[in-house]
């Protein structure tokens, strides 16, 4: 019996311990002879290889794990025993396996199945692994095991093994390469961000088919993009695509709570690094070392790619840029109007930043004081909120503002715009407004808008400030300064204006009755505030319709653009109603009507004459009433 033990029964043969090895020698050759020129897949080599294994030893359940750099890799992560599987590195196992080729992982190494009691390790005559076989041993394997041929069965199959990989590597590689050469090819030809985006996903999906792989981009894209891409977000991204994005370096995460495990490759350039390439495998999925070089080569080329198409529309931009800072330049320096030069600017920053809403505020004083570029909107209880929102940060900061997304300072309201940027206008150290732009979408504007808003605002701001200083001296030359109505200049250019391009008006002239005695009365002063009681009547009264005059000392005059004579009479009726009625102490009016209708002839002087009559009349009939110039002025 004793003879036995170096016996096999292979079928009805029984063989010695060498004559097996001798066996399975010829065995392997055949394999590899019948096989090598064959596209076999990588399964497909070690089920032939198991074969062989079950014909000598009788195992039928086996396992194996191939040697990549410088660990062990499940080969069939789909099979049950396999999904648990760890990938083992060299420098764990090598210890199991110091005396023999042949050892028992399962006591060692938890994450191995307890069922594969013999593991064999297959080194070459230089001592490199190339790989491990798990199994479930059974006596003849042992048997086999503990004889002196199974170290050169491991060295036989090494060589068999080490040829199997350099063949699926020589093939996966050749895969991959032509797919990066693909890529690269198209890269250099293109200056579209859309097309190399797409480029590496399809690059991805080409070589790693089932799985998910995603583009995680830092949000500096000056533009909208067609392809999906998800956009890098400090505040919410997973640790292990921030270490990647910081480091520089690929990173892997088991991410148990998405089940799956995630690889996070930087889209690197050479200036700095614009995002991720997120891969998702199963979790007991893991990437040989050189599927990750594969991915982070594809990374690096297409970062240097994006890099390049960047630098391209940079440049492109920044000759826009120029071009609309100069245009503006040019046009601040035509000292316009602060209406028509907060219009002109407008439309240069809907040119540039496509926003939804835009808009100029000025701050008087504390309270607020809204241009006309916007009303609607800033009346609007929306308005009102950016509003606020903007005018806190400026009454703390004078930085302008930056938001990506508002939804965060919306307490729980949706709000309509979620993009919004504020830069303020500052003139000697003091705030004294800002404008604003808006988009409904998040991340609309690029962080190099920002960057032309200001400069663009700042430069502007001067010029804003001059025609405002202008506005104002102009307003205190067209108006009173008492009253604050208008001054007999602005009537007289006003009336002039209107004769010539209205159809028809009304002008009206009234006099303060007995004011002289008021004043001897009362003083000056009550009768000053008396002129100014009256003046707010008027513009009250005239409610936009027209404008309010002072004609000169006690005299005031009312101008209303396409009245008819009714119309202009109900409203001098109304007046001297209530002048005694709002004055204090009270004074009564008398008043002269003309009205004009268009016969192509009429002078604006003819007009004052015909008002200045029927004012006389009034006064000679009694005071505090109101006269009309017997017939439309129409010499
Ligand atoms: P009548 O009813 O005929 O118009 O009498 P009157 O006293 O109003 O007219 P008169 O032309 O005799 O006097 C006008 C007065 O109006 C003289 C002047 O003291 C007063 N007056 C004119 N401008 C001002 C002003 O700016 N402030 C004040 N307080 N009084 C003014
Ligand atoms: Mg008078
Ligand atoms: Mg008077």
């Amino acid at each position: 019996m004793e003879f036995l033990k170096f016996l096999i029964k292979i079928g009805d043969i029984m063989l010695k311990h060498n004559e097996i090895l001798v066996h399975i020698k010829s065995e392997m050759l055949d394999l590899w002879n019948e096989n090598g020129m064959k596209n076999i897949p990588a399964t497909g080599w070690f089920d032939l290889f198991s074969q062989i294994i079950e014909k000598y030893f009788g195992i039928q359940d086996s396992h194996f794990m191939l040697f990549d750099m410088d660990r062990f890799i499940p080969l069939n992560y789909n099979h049950s025993i396999m999904k648990k599987m760890e990938s083992l590195t060299w420098q764990q196992v090598s210890y199991a396996f110091s005396t023999s080729c042949v050892a028992n992982l399962s006591k060692e190494y938890s994450s191995v199945d307890s069922s594969m009691d013999s593991s064999l390790l297959f080194k070459n005559r230089e001592g490199t692994p190339e790989g491990l076989m798990l199994m479930k041993s059974t006596e003849q394997w042992n048997s086999f095991a503990n004889s002196e041929f199974v170290e050169e069965f491991s060295t036989i199959a090494s060589y068999l093994i080490s040829n199997i990989k350099k063949q699926l590597f020589i093939a996966q590689q050749e895969k991959q390469y032509r797919e990066l050469f693909n890529v690269t090819e198209m890269f250099h030809s293109t200056m579209d961000i859309d097309r190399i985006l797409e480029g590496v996903l399809l690059a991805m999906n080409s070589a790693f088919p089932s799985f998910q792989t995603d583009l995680v981009l830092s949000n500096d894209q000056d533009r909208q993009m067609k392809i999906k891409v998800k956009l890098f977000d400090y505040l919410s991204e997973r640790p292990s695509a921030i270490e990647a994005f910081v480091s520089g370096e690929i990173t892997v995460e088991n991410a148990s709570d998405l089940d799956c495990r995630l690889l996070n490759a930087p889209i690197k350039g050479r200036q700095g690094i614009y995002g991720i390439l997120q891969v998702r495998t199963p979790e007991d999925y893991l990437f040989s070392n050189r599927q990750k070089d594969f991915i982070r080569m594809l990374a690096n080329t297409s970062g240097n790619a994006l890099e390049n198409a960047k630098l391209y529309h940079q440049s492109h931009r920044l000759i826009a840029d120029l071009q609309l800072i100069n245009e503006t330049s040019h046009k601040l320096n035509m000292n316009l109007k602060l209406e028509e030069m907060l219009e002109f600017l407008q439309k240069q920053l809907t040119k540039s930043f496509h926003p939804m809403q835009s808009c100029f505020v000025f701050i008087n004083d504390e309270e607020m004081d809204i241009t006309t570029s916007c009303p609607k909107f800033i009346a609007s209880k929306p308005g009102q909120m950016y509003i606020s929102h903007i005018n806190n940060h400026f009454k703390k900061s004078r930085d302008s503002l930056f938001i990506a997304d508002f939804t965060k300072f919306a307490a729980d309201e949706k709000v309509p715009y979620l993009s919004l940027m504020a830069v303020p206008l500052i003139d000697q150290q003091e705030i004294f407004g800002y404008c604003f732009v808006l988009h409904e979408e998040p991340y609309f504007f690029s962080f190099d808008s920002f960057k032309l808003m200001q400069s663009l605002i700042h430069h502007c701001t001067l010029a804003i400030t001059n025609s405002k200083l202008r506005d104002q001296l102009q307003d205190m030359v067209d108006r009173d300064h008492l009253t604050k109505l208008y001054a007999r200049s602005y009537l007289d250019q006003y009336v002039e204006e209107s004769i010539e391009k209205d159809h028809s008006g009304v002008f009206i002239l009234l006099d303060i009755d007995n004011f002289k005695q008021v004043n001897d009365t009362y003083g000056h002063q009550v009768g000053d505030k008396i002129l100014v009681q009256i003046a707010q009547l008027l513009d009250q009264t005239i409610g936009g319709k027209g404008i309010g005059a002072r004609w000169g000392g006690e005299e005031l005059a009312v101008f209303l653009p396409h009245f008819t004579e009714d119309e202009g009479k109900n409203l001098g009726l109304t007046l001297v109603d209530l002048v005694p009625k709002m004055t204090n102490p009270p004074v009564t009016i008398s008043s002269g009507l003309a009205s004009w209708e268009h016969s192509g002839q009429e002078a604006f002087h003819d007009v004052f004459h015909a008002a200045d009559t029927a004012l006389y009349e009034a006064k000679n009939n009694g005071k505090n009433q109101l006269r009309i110039f017997d017939s439309n002025v129409s010499l």
